[in-house]
């Protein structure tokens, strides 16, 4: 069987590596040139962490740890307010967490595959026709083409869900709030500190990478409107929002590399009613994008990847496979969303009274008492049984 994997990101590199250990053939297609670069921090834990256990990369993935002890919630002089320290983050998850840049794991999954698998870079669908026996794709550089099935793995703004599903504002639940972020060079001598500071609307976080030098600096600001800005507007968008605000935010934006450099999104959820139709599935971001405040993305975008590739193996034809996998993830996801939803909600408060009560609610929360809490809220445990004999175990 020859799968056609449409993006090359988490869950794309993930499903060619588990289809390819269970006998299937994936091709890979990313429209970027080449691996990703630049990006953003996340925390690697749970499920994601136990997929890369299975395919043994994570030796490859821990010396890249950012350099983080603690996530200080601080005033405009740079006082932390409230603390989550990693003593406590380890009482909370209960099980291995890795801090890492996304591109950092998105690279050592592509060199886990890459002997293996064709991936082609700068390419993309421009076409999807499913012929009953066969999906019939075409592709911006390569011609037409045929494969048993096709999986859009290509992200929140999916090209394949809008070819098979729809357009995007059909599914797109969007949360009231925006988010950029770009590296800055590390003028301050900072250390081993994730830091946000907060004004009402408006929200500023600064975390080292690794890289000596450099930090990186995320924004997040409350918008009414969805959508799509140009990435030559972005850096105006961002120095009029965050026009004024305290702490080093000025310094920041001073710092800001060229406006078509600036990573924006909207944060927004992907709710669709069945993630799959014909020989056509989508798999992470592109069918249940949670969004950043779940910390459960990657985890999700892995464990589709995953389950569909068992399911793939496993049952008898893709009709069955399909439903078996979306079976599987789909109340996983939704109950991550549900819980995202309401933590997005309170994230940047609109108001001063708001920003008060962030305060009191994070000093309260912060305390061993409340990691069982919090545990649930973030889905610290993995959803995979435990591992008898994985076809990729080393
Ligand atoms: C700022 C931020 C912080 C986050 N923090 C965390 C965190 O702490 N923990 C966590 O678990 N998750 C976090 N997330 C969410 C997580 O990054 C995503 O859920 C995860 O990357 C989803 O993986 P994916 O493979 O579905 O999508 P992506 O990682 O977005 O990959 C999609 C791939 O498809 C490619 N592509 C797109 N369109 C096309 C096309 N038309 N043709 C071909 N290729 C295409 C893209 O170039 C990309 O390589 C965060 C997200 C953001 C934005």
């Amino acid at each position: 069987m020859r799968v056609l994997i449409c993006g090359g990101g988490i869950a794309g590199l993930t499903l060619a590596y588990w289809l390819r250990r269970r006998g299937i053939e994936p091709v890979v297609v990313e429209r970027a040139p080449h691996g990703r670069l630049g990006g953003y921090g996340i925390d690697f834990f749970g499920t994601g962490h136990d997929i890369a256990a299975r395919m043994g990369i994570v030796d490859r993935l821990t010396p890249h740890r950012l350099p983080v002890d603690s996530v200080d919630f601080v005033d405009a002089s740079g006082r932390a307010g409230a603390r989550l320290t990693t003593a406590l983050l380890d009482k909370i998850i209960r099980g291995p967490h890795l801090p890492l840049m996304h591109t950092t794991l998105e690279g050592v999954l592509l060199e886990a595959i890459e002997a293996e698998v064709e991936v082609r870079f700068g390419e993309t669908i421009t076409a999807v026709r499913d012929l009953d026996t066969a999906v019939e794709v075409d592709l911006a550089r390569g011609g037409t083409q045929r494969f048993d099935l096709l999986v859009g793995a290509d992200g929140i703004h999916s090209r394949t869900r809008e070819l098979v599903f729809g357009p995007e504002a059909r599914f797109a639940r969007h949360l009231g709030c925006r988010l950029a972020s770009y590296p800055v060079t590390d003028r301050y001598g900072w250390g081993r500190v994730r830091a946000h500071y907060t004004e009402p609307g408006r929200q500023s976080v600064v975390y080292p990478t690794g890289e000596a030098g450099t930090l990186m600096a995320l924004f997040l600001f409350r918008s009414a409107h969805g959508g799509r800005v140009p990435r030559a507007e972005r850096l105006d968008l961002l120095r009029s929002t965050f026009h004024g605000m305290g702490w080093i935010t000025a310094s920041l934006l001073a710092d800001a590399p060229a406006s078509e450099s600036v990573f924006m999104d909207t944060m927004a959820q992907i709710v669709l009613p069945a993630w799959h139709r014909g020989r056509v599935a989508l798999v992470g971001d592109a069918c249940g994008c949670m969004t950043m405040v779940s910390a459960q993305g990657v985890s999700m975008a892995m464990a589709g990847a995953y389950v569909l590739a068992e399911a793939l193996e496993e049952e008898a034809g893709h009709v069955r496979a399909f439903a078996r996998y979306q079976g599987r993830m789909r109340a996983e996801v939704t109950r991550r969303q549900r819980n995202a939803l309401l933590f997005a909600r309170t994230l940047v408060p609109g108001t001063r009274a708001g920003l008060v009560a962030q305060g009191l609610a994070n000093r309260l929360i912060m305390r061993e008492a409340f990691a069982p809490l919090l545990r649930r809220q973030f889905g610290a445990r993995s959803i995979l049984p435990p591992r008898t004999a994985d076809p990729g175990k080393d």
